[in-house]
C-alpha cells in the first residue's frame, strides 16, 4: 500500500520539479543555495536508468530555465550501478558533460557501504576529468573507513559534504555510539578545513556546527570558507541564523514520488520527526 503524499510532505518539496519550485524559490529568496535532490534508489533495469539520465538532466535543464541557485544530488545505483560499474559510468558521464557546459555542479551523494569503495572509485573518476567546480561527494563519519577516505580527498581538494551516516552499518564498519561519530565528525571537519577551499558540512546537530564554528574562530578562519547544509523542512531557521551570521548555507531539498525510502530514514533518525508529520497532516 502506498501512503499518500501529505505524510511526506514535512520531508519532500513535491512529487515533481513543478510542484516543488514555490518552495525552492522561497528558500533562494531566504539566500539559502539548494541541492535539489530527484528521489529513488537502486533500479535494476537499464531503462530505469536511462530514464533516470534523462531525469537528472531535465533538473539541471530546469534549474537554468528557473535561474534557481541550486545544483542536483544524485545516487549512483539510481544510474545503474547495480548492472555493471561501467555502464554506471557512462551515465554519470553523459550527465557530467551536460553539467560542464551549462557550469552546473553534481554531487554524488554516498548511500550505504556496500557502495562506498565503487561510489568513490567513480568519484575519483570523474573528479579527474571534471574537477571539483562541478563535480563532488560525500563522506560518512559513522565509518571507519573514512579515516584514509578524507586523507585521500583532502589531497585531492575534493568538494566534500561531510555528514554522519543515514545508513545502517554493523559494528564492524562503523561507529554505533553518536559520541564516537561526533568525535570523527569533528576530526575529519578539521582536516577538510585545512585541506581543502570549501568544505560543507550536512548536519543539524548544534554540537557540531559549534564545533566548526568555534575552530575557525579560534584559528581566524572567516566564516565564508565553509557552507552548512541541512535537509528540506527540519531546523530553517536554525540555517537562516548561521547565514545572518555570515555563514554560506544551503538547503537539500528532494522532490518526487519514490519518497519512501528518503522519508523513512528521516523518521528512523529522530523520534521528533514523527510528531512532525503527525502535526503535518493536521495542518493542510
Ligand atoms: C544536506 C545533507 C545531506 C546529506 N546527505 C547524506 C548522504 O549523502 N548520505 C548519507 O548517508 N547521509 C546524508 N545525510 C544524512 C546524515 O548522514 C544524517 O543521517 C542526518 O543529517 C542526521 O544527523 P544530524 O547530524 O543532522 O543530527 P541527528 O543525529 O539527527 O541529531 C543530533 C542532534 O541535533 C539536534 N537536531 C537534529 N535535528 C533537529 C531538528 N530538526 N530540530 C532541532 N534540533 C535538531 C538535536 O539536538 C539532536 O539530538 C545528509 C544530511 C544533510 C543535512
Amino acid at each position: 500500500m502506498k501512503l499518500p503524499f501529505i505524510f511526506a510532505k514535512r520531508f519532500v518539496a513535491g512529487e515533481g520539479f513543478s510542484s516543488s519550485l514555490p518552495a525552492a524559490k522561497q528558500l533562494n529568496q531566504a539566500r539559502h543555495q539548494l541541492t535539489l535532490d530527484l528521489l529513488g534508489e537502486n533500479i535494476h533495469s537499464r531503462t530505469q536508468a536511462e530514464h533516470n539520465v534523462k531525469a537528472y538532466v531535465d533538473v539541471l535543464k530546469g534549474i537554468k530555465q528557473h535561474e534557481l541557485l541550486s545544483g542536483i544530488s544524485i545516487k549512483l545505483t539510481m544510474l545503474g550501478l547495480d548492472i555493471d560499474v561501467e555502464y554506471c559510468a557512462d551515465n554519470l558521464f553523459s550527465i557530467m558533460e551536460y553539467a560542464r557546459a551549462n557550469d552546473q555542479f553534481v554531487r554524488i551523494d554516498m548511500e550505504g557501504s556496500a557502495y562506498t569503495t565503487l561510489t568513490l572509485d567513480l568519484f575519483k573518476r570523474a573528479h579527474a576529468e571534471y574537477g571539483s567546480q562541478n563535480i563532488g561527494t560525500v563522506i560518512q563519519a559513522m565509518l571507519h573507513r573514512s579515516k584514509e577516505d578524507i586523507a585521500e580527498l583532502a589531497g585531492l581538494g575534493a568538494d566534500i559534504r561531510l555528514v554522519k551516516g543515514a545508513y545502517k552499518e554493523t559494528k564492524k564498519s562503523a561507529y554505533q555510539k553518536m559520541s564516537d561519530i561526533r568525535e570523527a565528525f569533528n576530526t575529519y571537519a578539521e582536516i577538510l578545513i585545512n585541506s581543502t577551499p570549501f568544505p560543507r558540512f550536512g548536519t543539524h546537530d548544534d554540537q557540531l556546527i559549534r564545533g566548526v564554528r568555534s575552530y575557525l574562530a579560534d584559528y581566524d578562519i572567516p566564516s565564508s570558507r565553509v557552507e552548512f547544509q541541512m535537509l528540506y523542512g527540519l531546523r530553517e531557521q536554525g540555517l537562516t541564523d548561521l547565514n545572518k551570521l555570515g555563514y554560506p548555507t544551503r538547503v537539500y531539498v528532494p522532490f518526487g514520488t519514490d519518497w519512501f525510502p528518503y522519508f523513512s530514514r528521516r523518521l528512523a533518525e529522530r523520534k521528533e520527526n514523527i510528531w512532525f508529520v503527525i502535526s503535518t497532516l493536521f495542518k493542510r
